[in-house]
């Protein structure tokens, strides 16, 4: 993002807008700046202020006479009055940037918007998190902290080095040079973006394992990494294999969110043996 010199008037409304802190008004030059290494390309500022297309100079002769006055001229909040915010036509690898910050942008590997990955919630439809299997998703990055590729590498070689699968279906996953060892393209490594998720799959058993890597990983790293624990219950609707060992591991839990499935699982089990007959039939004609 970039904001015209000769437009902006330094209002300071477009720094309220930044999820990063990335736009500053220059005290000397009292002109809107970006910080093009810690912006994001997220839009925010473009997207969520209005524009006026107020003439630049009679703004700025106005805001100087009234402050003569010891009066104020400012704008409403939400709006850049001179239209000075300028989106830079991205290319690769900045691009990365707005992929994986402008929420409203989806992105190429997944067809999904904001992180790009499938919600827990489908999972009776993706199967992520077969029976026995706990699925983490790792997540970096927040608002006005995001998080730079190399940090998220830190973790992937790490846990890749673990022989955990890395969910293919990702778009870090779609940034990796090599998935085997959790290796992201040289050319994006010092890009930063607001947040990103890696998810991976280990059998239930590895489950203390993989947090404490993560533990380990984490601390090395200067971003926020939160990290999320999703597995089956078992008929009962119930957990007890998982949430003993995150107790264990002074986790408190509390069910927040149960997935029941909306019975689509049942509807193909249901096909499949109102279509068996018939298949027995063919298998007796062909034997
Ligand atoms: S909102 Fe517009 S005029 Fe005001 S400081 Fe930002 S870019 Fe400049
Ligand atoms: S694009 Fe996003 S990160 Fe960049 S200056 Fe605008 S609001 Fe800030």
């Amino acid at each position: 993002m970039k904001i015209s010199e000769t437009k902006c008037v330094g209002c300071g409304n477009c720094t309220y807008a930044c999820p990063m802190g990335a736009i500053y008004v220059d005290p000397t030059t009292r002109k809107a700046t970006v910080n093009s290494d810690e912006c994001v390309e997220c839009y925010a500022c473009y997207n969520g202020l209005s524009k006026e297309h107020l003439p630049p100079r009679t703004v700025r002769f106005t805001r100087r006479m009234m402050s003569k006055l010891w009066l104020r001229f400012e704008p409403d909040p939400d709006i850049c009055p001179t239209d000075a915010l300028e989106p830079d036509p991205l290319s690769w690898p900045r691009v990365v940037r707005r992929a994986f910050s402008d929420p409203r942008v989806p992105h190429e590997s997944t067809g999904v918007t904001g992180r790009g990955t499938e919600e827990v919630k489908t999972n009776e439809i993706s199967n992520r998190i077969a029976v026995g299997m706990v699925g983490f998703t790792i997540e970096f990055g927040r608002p006005g902290v995001g998080v730079r590729f190399h940090q998220i590498q830190e973790m992937s070689m790490a846990l890749a080095a673990l022989g955990v699968k890395i969910q293919p279906k990702n778009p870090v996953t779609a940034m990796m040079s090599d998935v085997e060892t959790g290796k992201i393209r040289d050319d994006i490594l010092n890009e930063k973006v607001l947040s990103a998720i890696l998810e991976i799959t280990v059998p239930v058993e590895r489950t203390e394992e993989i947090i404490r890597t993560v533990w380990a990983v984490e601390k090395r790293i200067d971003t926020i990494v939160v990290l999320g624990v999703g597995t089956r219950c078992d008929e009962d609707g119930e957990e007890r294999v998982v949430a003993p060992i995150l107790e264990s591991l002074g986790y408190t839990l509390k069910r927040a969110k149960t997935n029941l499935g909306l019975g689509r699982p049942q509807i193909r089990e249901l096909a499949r043996e109102n279509a068996e007959p018939a298949n027995q039939a063919q298998e007796s004609v062909a034997a």
